[in-house]
């Protein structure tokens, strides 16, 4: 039979998609062959396929039982005498498999990785005739990747003992790094590259940050999308359970999905979703492996996922059928520090470090105002022009951008002045003058940053923080702290300006320049060395006399008579009389000067 036959009768197929024949050809050829394909692309009929048309048995390596038997019974309701060896089997239905490969009539042998380190079995699998290896989600071999698994990088041993068999690995996502990797570590001789294009040109893509729950966010995109197939990622298995209940509340038709669920009721799920029997699934991440259903109208996230590569999949399960889906992306800031805390406990340092920079990159993603096709492109190393309509980056009319060099300067500076040792909300805290009970404990309250960006609120300095994230300008640390990077210098010495989404901030004044605010620390000082005279004067402790936070005010005020000064935070008609005539004098003559 010829290729395009074997298609038809076989898979019941009348055309090959895009890339599938030029595998096929690499194989039947001979040749070793790397190919990267979105989820659902059609990885498997390109080693399936010839495999059928070439003497002896293919050899695949697949990470997951329940993948491997979807598989299984996918090719034998074909025809196709395939099988899998694994540690759910029993002695019995393990012989029964040996004894079909030692006859031949078995085509297709799908097994963990870490069969292929059990004693005696490469052996076993040497006294066979076999046409190739097939590695599928190869991407488990690379650390670089979100899916690392050790017993896949011991897959090089299937080289070193059959030089002769051709090796054809396949993966959905694969930065160029992980590309690279797996070439190397598979050892593969000259392989065919295949990679499809990164742009889905029929997803919308949209990242919102979350307001509280994000219900109302959700209600509000769902109602455009009435009566349509789509799929809600949730981080836990009782958010599933509590957002399906609250759709079927409001009469939205949604099922939850996750690990736990017993079989059946998996099977249920998936069913009716697969029927349109359900419009939504309300899922952990469990959901989707090997989900094929064409009219998926949109795949929203209600957190954070932990890499691009995890998000790329998942959107990737919208519109199969090329028709438009939509994708929406609900964020918070806290949404990353939550996973980076799950991250924790990894053991490889050098992994964990890996992890920590996909989960940042997956938080500058949603935050960034660039094309969002063109960053996912980039990020897989494909080439990427903006998408134009695609995405809400681009649909966003151009927002006027505001120059926020001066505050970025003093954030940064205060997470300086600090040692790199403390978390965004501290920094915060330092900045905007807060008396709580760490900032004083630290004595942070002493800095000469301490109070210089009461303009800002708590949500502007916020925004701050992410467009300096989003710079790589500052990173988390260790236990959250904040840590100055290259970038970061750049903008403390004033080579580089820093500019934000004007609707990011409130509208609100122009801030000090830095010669007010050194100015602003001098008087500060003036202020602070009279009342330590006035202190020792009277015997008691400088705190006693006025605060930092009174002699702060006092020094941006600089008030000129008592009326004025009565309106200082700190100072009431007794400790004006006590002590208010010194500092109102020093006031007037920091003013005249
Ligand atoms: P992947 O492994 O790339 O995620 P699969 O191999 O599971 O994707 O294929 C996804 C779906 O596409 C399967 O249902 C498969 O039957 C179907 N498919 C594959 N090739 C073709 C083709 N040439 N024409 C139509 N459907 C195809
Ligand atoms: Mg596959
Ligand atoms: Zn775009």
């Amino acid at each position: 039979m010829q290729k395009s036959e074997v298609l038809e009768k076989v898979f019941g197929f009348n055309s090959f998609r895009s890339f599938q024949e030029e595998a096929v050809d690499a194989i039947l050829e001979g040749r070793d062959l790397l190919m990267i394909l979105p989820t659902g692309g059609g990885k498997s009929l390109c080693y399936q396929l010839p495999s059928l048309l070439m003497e002896g048995v293919t050899v695949v390596v697949s990470p997951l039982i329940a993948l491997m038997q979807d598989q299984v019974r996918g090719l034998n309701e074909n025809g196709i005498r395939a099988a899998t060896i694994n540690s759910d089997m029993n002695d019995e239905e393990r012989q029964e498999v040996f004894t079909g490969l030692r006859e031949g009539s078995i085509k297709l042998l799908y097994v963990a990785p870490e069969r292929m380190s059990a004693s005696g079995f490469i052996g076993f699998l040497q006294s066979l005739k076999i046409n190739f290896f097939v590695i599928d989600e190869a991407h488990c071999v690379s650390e670089w990747g979100h899916e690392f698994r050790a017993d896949y990088r011991k897959l090089h041993l299937l080289k070193e003992n059959f030089p002769q068999v051709p090796v054809a690995a396949f993966t959905a996502t694969a930065t160029p790094k992980v590309e690279a990797d797996i070439h190397a570590a598979l050892r593969l001789h000259e392989p065919l590259k295949l990679r499809a294009k990164v742009f889905r040109k029929n997803l919308t893509i949209r990242a919102q940050k979350r307001v509280s729950n994000g219900r109302t966010q959700l209600l509000n995109f769902l109602q455009q999308h009435r009566d349509e197939s789509g799929i809600i990622y949730t981080f836990t298995r009782k958010e599933t359970e509590q957002l399906a209940a609250f759709l079927q509340s409001r009469h939205i038709s949604a099922r939850a999905y996750h690990a736990r669920l017993s079989p059946e009721e998996k099977s249920e799920v998936m069913r009716d979703f697969m029927y349109d029997k359900i419009d939504i699934v309300v899922a952990t991440i469990a959901f989707g492996m090997g989900i094929d259903k064409s009219n998926i109208r949109f795949v929203v996230h209600t957190s954070l996922p932990k890499t691009i590569e995890n998000y790329y999949q998942e959107i990737g399960r919208a519109g199969r059928d090329g028709l438009e889906s939509e994708t929406l992306l609900l964020y918070t800031k806290g949404d990353e520090i939550q996973k980076r805390e799950l991250m924790d406990s990894v053991e490889s340092d050098a992994y964990k470090q890996v992890l920590y920079d996909k989960l940042q990159t997956m938080y500058r993603f949603a935050l960034s105002s660039s094309c969002k096709h063109k960053l996912l492109a980039l990020y897989f190393g494909d080439e990427g022009e903006a998408c134009g309509d695609k995405c809400d980056s681009c649909l966003k009319a151009p927002v006027e951008q505001v120059e926020i060099t001066k505050e970025a300067q003093m954030f940064l500076s205060a997470i300086y002045r600090t040692g790199e040792r403390f978390g965004q909300n501290h920094i915060i805290d330092i900045l905007r003058g807060s008396q709580a009970q760490n900032i004083m404990k630290f004595g942070h309250d002493k800095l000469s940053v301490y109070g210089i960006g009461e303009l800002r609120n708590k949500n502007e300095w916020g925004m701050i923080a992410d467009r300096l994230f989003e710079l790589s300008a500052i990173q988390l640390g260790e236990h959250r702290a904040l840590k100055l990077q290259k970038e970061a210098i750049a903008v403390l010495k004033g080579h580089e300006k820093v500019w934000i989404d004007e609707d990011k901030l409130g509208n609100i004044t122009r801030l000090k320049t830095a010669a007010e605010e050194i100015e602003k620390d001098e008087t500060f000082e003036a202020f602070r060395s009279l009342r330590m005279k006035i202190a020792t004067q009277h015997d008691v402790p400088a705190y006693i006399v006025f605060s930092d936070k009174t002699l702060h005010e006092l020094s941006r005020r600089l008030p000129k008579n008592k009326e004025e000064m009565l309106e200082v935070n700190g100072i009431g008609e007794v400790k004006y009389e006590r002590y208010g005539e010194a500092f109102l004098e020093l006031s007037r003559e920091l003013q005249a000067s």
